[in-house]
């Protein structure tokens, strides 16, 4: 007979007795409460934002309600193990991971204490000028200024005029350029618009040889772009549902004084530069309403971190851009997006960024964070003096350019936490969040297109996990939304059921039983093909 190797808790490994290891919920207990018996609720939301999450963040909703109702329970607002406990668990992976520092920037704290100082020094300056061609421009005092900063994580900071606000102008460019790549992909797109730097002023009048706009950063290209794009809700997904407004006074204002548009409008349309069927006086209309969109400094950070996230809202988990939409605006971005500087700030800043007529500088750090600066007075190329002295100093201090090289140049300092094998750390998060029962984890997981079939390096899946740890929710989330094969074998041949047998939990056999009934495998190739479909309802 062949030797087979047999799952070894089932040969003399004793059960694991539950109650004997601490939960991850009292470790979490412990960290936050420094030997108290008790921790009161403001401790637990000032350690909380300490880590970069914020209180609103949509992603602990389930912890913060309950919050809030258990505390109407307490008389001294404090919480002990048990009703601890009883708020975090159902966002204990996002919770975990925050408080063991595994956030892309881990020690968030000094890192926003650097990002003050660059604050203070820009906030110095003094040169520029205020835009004045419209009045909702003149209008705005020379000294607000503003940065707000969200990660891949979505950690959170912000240091002054933060709130107030301000129209996008230019810099919702690249946003529609990537709405209108995400939805006719890369080839079509550029039939109308180049990819080279036009080496002109941004409202030239002007085509490349092919009677092609340059690209979608100057107003020809974004004016051809603004007649391939439909849909506005776009804005509050990037924003993970921040504020986003609209000026109508800008509009009408950008509308009566916007002659050089108008030209270049026509010029375009003698061109033939737009699809067919294209009405140019309407598009123009649209095109002033996108620069007349308002986003304050804050809820534009998070556009800007889903640009570095690769087309995932780091607040909400969904999926906005796609990839090709993402990495095609980032090029853009990096060599056509900061008007007649841009040249010199890929040399000096080396970022994508892009800038708008307000004094907005949308920065984005790929991989790591979206920053929004603002602050109107403007220089000769029409860029925010203090927002371009910040980038500058930023890449002084980190080694965030480009072209840093991040092994041996120790002179910069690197706030990220070290870099590890992508898909492992996946898999491990996978299947912490099937041993935690965090449905919530696993559902924004699925929505991000992770393969919840994943095994480690004992084949085992979160499917095998959360049945032996008597999950329920999550084993029906896995069958019913994932659809998730029902019967995968780990390295010693046990399937899911297997485990919830072996463990004794009588529930999860049930909910096995019952969908293996149901399930036909001749059917699966089929039903596979429709999880994905059905996964969105089903969320
Ligand atoms: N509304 C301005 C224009 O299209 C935008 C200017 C800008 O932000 O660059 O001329």
């Amino acid at each position: 007979m062949p030797l087979r190797l047999r799952h070894p808790r089932s040969l003399t490994a004793p059960r694991r007795k539950a109650g004997i290891l601490p939960s991850l919920e009292d470790l979490l207990f412990y960290t936050i409460a420094e030997g108290q018996e008790k921790i009161p609720a403001h401790k637990f939301t000032t350690a909380l934002k300490a880590t970069g999450l914020r209180t609103g963040d949509p992603r602990l909703k389930e912890c913060m309600e309950m919050l809030k109702v258990t505390l109407k329970t307490t008389s001294d607002g404090a919480l002990d193990r048990h009703l601890f406990k009883k708020c975090v668990q159902s966002n204990i992976v996002l919770l975990t991971q925050a408080f063991r520092k595994k956030f892309v920037i881990p020690d968030f704290q000094s890192f926003c204490a650097h990002i003050d100082d660059l604050y203070e020094n820009a906030k110095n300056l003094s040169g520029g000028q205020v835009a004045d061609y419209i009045p909702q421009l003149a209008r705005f005092s020379p000294d607000l200024w503003a940065v707000a900063l969200c990660t891949v994580d979505g950690q959170r900071h912000t240091v002054g005029d933060t709130k107030v606000p301000f129209c996008l102008q230019s810099c919702v460019k690249p946003l529609k350029y990537a709405i209108a790549v995400h939805d006719h992909g890369t080839e079509y797109v550029h039939r109308f618009i180049g990819k080279e730097p036009s080496g002109l002023r941004f409202n030239k009048l002007f085509l490349n040889e092919d009677d092609k706009p340059h690209n979608p950063m100057v107003n020809a290209g974004a004016i051809v772009c603004t007649s391939l794009i439909k849909v506005m809700n776009f804005m509050n997904k990037l924003a993970g549902n921040e504020y986003v407004g609209f000026s109508n006074a800008t509009f009408q204002s950008e509308r009566e004084s916007g002659d050089r548009n108008f030209a270049i409008g026509y010029y375009l349309k003698e061109k033939k530069c737009f699809p067919e069927g294209t009405d140019m006086t309407s598009i123009l209309d649209f095109y002033f309403q996108l620069c007349s969109i308002e986003v304050t400094c804050e809820s534009a950070s998070v556009m800007a971190a889903t640009l570095a996230n690769g087309g995932f809202c780091p607040i909400t988990g969904e999926r906005v851009l796609s990839p090709e939409a993402v990495r095609n605006t980032l090029s853009l971005m990096h060599s056509c997006g900061m008007y007649d500087f841009s040249g010199q700030f890929a040399f000096h800043v080396g970022l994508p960024a892009k800038s708008g007529v307000a004094g907005g500088i949308l920065l984005v750090v790929p991989n790591v964070m979206g920053i929004m600066c603002w602050s109107p007075p403007l220089d000769k190329l029409g860029n925010s003096v203090r927002g371009i002295q910040f980038c500058t100093d930023l890449v002084s201090l980190c080694n965030f350019h480009n072209y840093d090289n991040l092994r041996h140049f120790a002179k910069k300092l690197d706030p990220r936490r070290e870099g590890g094998d992508q898909r492992v750390k996946s898999v491990i998060n996978l299947l912490f969040a099937a041993y935690t029962g965090d449905v919530s984890a696993l559902r924004r997981f699925a929505l991000s297109s992770m393969d919840m079939e994943q095994r480690d390096y004992d084949s085992r899946t979160a499917l095998h996990v959360a049945a032996a740890e008597g999950h329920t929710e999550v084993v029906r989330f896995l069958l019913e939304a994932c659809k998730v094969n029902p019967v995968p074998r780990d390295r010693w041949g046990n399937t899911p059921m297997d485990e919830a047998v072996h463990f004794g939990h009588h529930d999860v056999v049930t909910i096995l039983r019952d969908y293996h009934n149901q399930y036909s495998p001749q059917d699966s190739a089929a039903e596979k093909q429709n999880a994905e479909k059905n996964l969105d309802g089903m969320l």
